[in-house]
């Protein structure tokens, strides 16, 4: 049994964590600001005598004693984490320098939710670790994108300068269920709209990609990362390498609900990347064969379901 700290514990990410983590036999703390995670999504675990919920912000120092430290916490969709742009990067930088610290200080291993926004809109394509991005460094995009280099970077110095037992993971676009419902994100809403019957909402003309994974694959990612040889300290890319365009993933999820929801074209947001798809041999090679077994069809409808129960509960309360 480990003593494990998650924060973004109550988000969507970080509650499949806390939960399978829980499963294996672990004590876990899950910290949570509450700005986009609910407690909701980890109800059904506060009955277990080894998981402690914790209401923290970490832009504030945090003392705790752990084996392993799992930091999540930054709000992940454009909406959400655009609200608030100055505590987005305070998230990141601040965040993660109280949490380098603790894990300086009580010797604990450290892994860090990083993200394929490192690439920013990127040039070269699929995407390998060794790329190192076109970011527009003071656009809308940027407190995320830049907060997130900026936490790698201070991981890289934690560990060359102090030694601290860092892992890097680079998260690609995820979905499944406990995402929001009003999240912004692109799966949450075009199911959300299906299941109503509201128009579509396509950014653009729909023909930019995204590769999408399934959380439970990429719960398995980070986990069998945390646990992989010392040395190995990424960045690694963790995503589904299954890449299709909005227009498709639209077309799909009305096909997959039986939907009468019409498409409707919006404005595409500013710095919006046309294309991503993560190269992920170095996950392959170092995280034991890792690669992601849930396919889309298979994804969307556990999330349809998800997303389904949600609505018709709301519709009864
Ligand atoms: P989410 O918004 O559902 O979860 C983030 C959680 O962090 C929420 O519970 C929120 O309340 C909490 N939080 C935010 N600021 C905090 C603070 N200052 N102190 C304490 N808690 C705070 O998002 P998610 O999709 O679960 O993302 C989790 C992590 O994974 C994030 O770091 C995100 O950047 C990263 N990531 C996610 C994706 C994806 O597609 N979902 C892709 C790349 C990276
Ligand atoms: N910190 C923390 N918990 C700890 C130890 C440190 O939150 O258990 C915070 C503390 O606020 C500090 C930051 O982590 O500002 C960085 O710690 P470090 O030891 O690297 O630097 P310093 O203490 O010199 O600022
Ligand atoms: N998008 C869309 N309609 C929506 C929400 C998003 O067409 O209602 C598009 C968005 O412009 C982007 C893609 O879907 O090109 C993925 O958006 P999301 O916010 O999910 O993730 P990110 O842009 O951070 O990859």
């Amino acid at each position: 049994m480990k003593r494990i700290l998650i924060t973004g514990g109550a988000g969507f990410i970080g509650s499949h964590l806390c939960e399978r983590l829980l499963k294996e036999g672990n004590d876990i703390i899950c910290l949570d600001n509450y700005f986009t995670g609910s407690k909701k999504n980890i109800a059904h675990l506060m009955d277990n005598p080894y998981f402690e919920l914790v209401r923290h912000d970490i832009t504030e120092p945090y003392y705790a004693e752990v084996d392993q430290i799992y930091n999540l916490a930054c709000p992940a969709s454009p909406v959400h984490y655009q609200y608030n742009p100055i505590k987005t990067t305070k998230t990141s930088v601040m965040g993660s320098i109280n949490l380098l610290g603790l894990a300086k200080r009580i010797n604990a291993r450290i892994l860090q939710a990083s993200t394929s926004e490192v690439y920013g809109d990127p040039e070269i394509h699929p995407q390998t670790e060794d790329y190192w991005g076109n970011v527009n460094p003071i656009g809308i995009r940027s407190c995320y994108d830049e907060g997130k280099r900026c936490a790698e970077t201070l991981f890289m110095d934690y560990h060359t300068q102090n030694h601290v037992a860092i892992k890097i993971v680079r998260i690609f676009n995820t979905y499944g269920p406990n995402m929001h419902p009003n999240d912004g994100r692109v799966v949450s809403n075009f199911i959300v709209q299906a299941l109503k019957g509201e128009d579509i909402t396509l950014f653009g003309d729909g023909l930019q990609t995204r590769s999408f994974q399934y959380v439970d694959d990429l719960v398995e990612g980070m986990i069998r990362m945390m646990n992989s040889r010392k040395e190995f300290i990424g960045p690694v890319n963790i995503g589904n390498p299954n890449e299709f365009t909005i227009l498709e993933l639209a077309k799909k999820v009305i096909k997959l609900t039986n939907s009468n929801s019409k498409l409707i074209h919006l404005p595409l947001p500013k710095d919006d990347p046309t294309q991503r798809q993560p190269n992920i041999s170095l996950a392959k090679k170092e995280l034991n064969n890792w690669e992601p077994k849930i396919q889309l069809n298979e994804g969307l409808l556990r999330t349809i379901s998800y997303f389904d129960n949600l609505l018709s509960n709301q519709a009864t309360h």
